[in-house]
């Protein structure tokens, strides 16, 4: 269980993702989290840092799906802008909304990556699935309660993983 906590990369920000690197372990598709991932939780627009990036994603080959435990509308506000589809209410840490998000892209778990900033939802959905997991340090801003909470367990873990990934 504890195992299952821990990503295969941790990485202060998200323009800290190496690509080739990526490329080299076979990754095809990126599936990600969008609160606190690409956009902070209380915010509705898109940093255009982050907009560029992420559209060099798709640049670079990588086939994209949003993968959120948050609503249709929060989904849809970047499906649209972005041209990348999306599962909403994804119930991460279950593994039903990553398996649907392979279906939509067509590609296979171990092609397969998941950005995300939570613990027990991303890392551990991912994780259970068998994707390369990729757990990203939150973006400012407010958050959701139950977010709050989880946040105090994730800081246990959260020492052990930075320990091991950023030496
Ligand atoms: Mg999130």
């Amino acid at each position: 269980m504890l195992a299952k906590l821990y990503p295969k990369l941790f990485v202060p920000s998200l323009f800290d993702i190496n690509l080739s690197d990526l490329k080299r372990a076979g990754i095809k598709a990126i599936l990600f989290d969008i609160d606190n991932t690409l956009i902070p939780w209380d915010r509705k627009d898109l940093d255009p840092k982050i907009e560029k990036w992420f559209r060099s994603l798709g640049q670079e080959g990588f086939k994209l799906c949003f993968v959120s435990n948050n609503d249709e509308r929060r989904v849809i506000a970047l499906t649209s802008l972005l041209q990348v589809p999306g599962v909403h209410k994804a119930a991460k840490p279950r593994r039903k909304g990553l398996r649907r998000a392979l279906r939509i892209l067509g590609t296979d778990i171990h092609e397969t990556a998941l950005v995300g900033d939570q613990v027990f939802t991303d890392v551990l959905a991912g994780n259970r699935l068998g994707l390369y997991t990729i757990l990203v340090a939150p973006l400012a801003g407010k958050e959701f309660i139950g977010t709050r909470i989880n946040r105090k367990l994730e800081k246990l873990v959260l020492r052990r993983i930075k320990k091991r990934y950023l030496k």
